[in-house]
């Protein structure tokens, strides 16, 4: 039996007829960047996370790079931000000119620790650090009650990485007793719509979302050269704007993102129970990820089910073989990135170092069958055995 590692076919057959009358609708249209379409996802996606401003943008990349655009962020200042990420997270401050600094992760979640922050924000008495920019890792939120809390301690902005994380809820925030979604929390959230993303395009686009009315003005502008009106630049931006044929698409399967967050999760307790009949776990050789949060909403979304495992570069190249896809997330932390160079980055990070040693992604894609995940669980005891 193939298992892919992630199979879009069986999403689309389900949205095909809509997707394609929405493809040919904006073909017709002749309207092929911004415009209308573009304006209701971005209503469409503010109001599913709860805040009042979104802004459609090329890439999960680019949002993140917008943003950074948007702090004023200088060459020298420096942005306090998790090792444990995909590239882009760090990407944007480098572009900037800024320097990452990193806080080490927590190993069960492998979100930023906000202990670790506390001690190099504590340390920072140059006060050369000048924003914050949180991963929601794998679809889980960071721990951002406390997180918020110290940021604003030292007065700075935090940029939420939410690229894996749409619709996720971290609970009680700030002790209000409500679920925040994921990128509702700093000032600033950055999602990708990239096509293995929860909520994936037909192709490349992201979005900023932010409660600030200023700031997503700011992002507008940005967005599009600094150009208001058009061909009169007050600052310097860039070209980050979106297609309507991403948006259209984006529109029929926001609707359903609820539904296949549920499929992932049932599909994660499911893992979880076979696991525990293999006694993979008694023996410490699986660890599978752990569910941070207790309570009711989408606490994990699961955009990632990332196990722990001995041996992992021999299981991967095993599963492999016997055509079962698997991911690492990721191998060689930013810390650790050749293209740092020199750059002076604080880089003791002994938690990212392991987990970038142990982590594989397993599919968990919401149409995964139980026979399929039990053929993955299968064939890792058989690997063991
Ligand atoms: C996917 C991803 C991005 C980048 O998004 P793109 O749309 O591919 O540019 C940024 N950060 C994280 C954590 C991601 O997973």
């Amino acid at each position: 039996m193939q298992v892919p590692f992630l199979d879009l076919k069986p999403q689309l057959a389900s949205l095909e007829p809509e997707m394609t009358d929405g493809v040919l609708r904006v073909l017709r249209s002749t309207c092929y960047v911004g415009g209308p379409e573009v304006e209701a996802l971005e209503n469409e996606i503010a109001e599913y996370c709860g805040v009042g401003y979104g802004i459609g943008v090329s890439s999960g990349t680019d949002a993140l790079l917008v943003s950074m655009m948007g702090l004023n962020l200088k060459p020298g200042e420096q942005v306090l931000t998790t090792p444990f990420s995909f590239f882009a997270t760090m990407g944007g401050i480098l572009r900037m000119g800024a320097t990452p600094v990193f806080a080490d992760i927590d190993p069960e979640s492998f979100n930023i620790d906000p202990e670790a922050m506390k001690k190099i924000l504590k340390a920072d008495t140059g006060r050369k650090i000048k924003a914050v920019v949180v991963v929601h890792l794998y679809g889980q939120c960071a721990d951002m009650t406390p997180i918020v809390n110290l940021a604003a301690q030292y007065g700075l902005p935090v940029i939420e990485d939410a690229a894996q994380a749409i619709g996720a809820e971290y609970p009680n925030f700030g002790g209000s007793g409500k679920n925040a979604k994921a990128g509702a929390m700093g000032l600033a959230g950055c999602f990708s719509f990239f096509p293995s993303k929860n909520l994936g395009g037909i192709g490349d686009s992201g979005m900023v979302v932010t409660a600030d009315e200023e700031f997503a003005e700011k992002l507008r502008l940005l967005r599009n050269h600094g150009a208001q009106p058009k061909y009169y630049h007050k600052m310097v931006g860039g070209n980050f704007r979106i297609d309507p044929i991403q948006a259209v698409a984006l529109r029929i399967k926001l609707p359903h993102l609820n539904d296949w967050h549920r499929g992932r999760t049932a599909n994660a307790a499911t893992y979880t129970r076979m696991f525990a009949e293999t006694g993979l776990l008694e023996a410490g050789l699986v660890k599978t990820p752990k569910h941070v949060y207790q309570g009711e909403g989408n606490l994990h979304i699961y955009n990632q089910f990332v196990v722990r495992v001995k041996r992992r570069d021999e299981l991967v190249e095993f599963l492999h073989a016997n055509d079962i896809g698997c991911e690492i997330y990721y191998p060689v932390p930013l810390h650790r990135q050749e293209c740092l160079g020199g750059l002076a980055v604080r880089a003791d990070c002994p938690q990212a170092d392991k987990a970038a040693k142990e982590v594989t992604a397993l599919p968990i894609y919401a149409e995964l069958t139980d026979e399929m995940q039990q053929h993955v669980v299968d064939t890792i005891a058989k690997f063991y055995s």
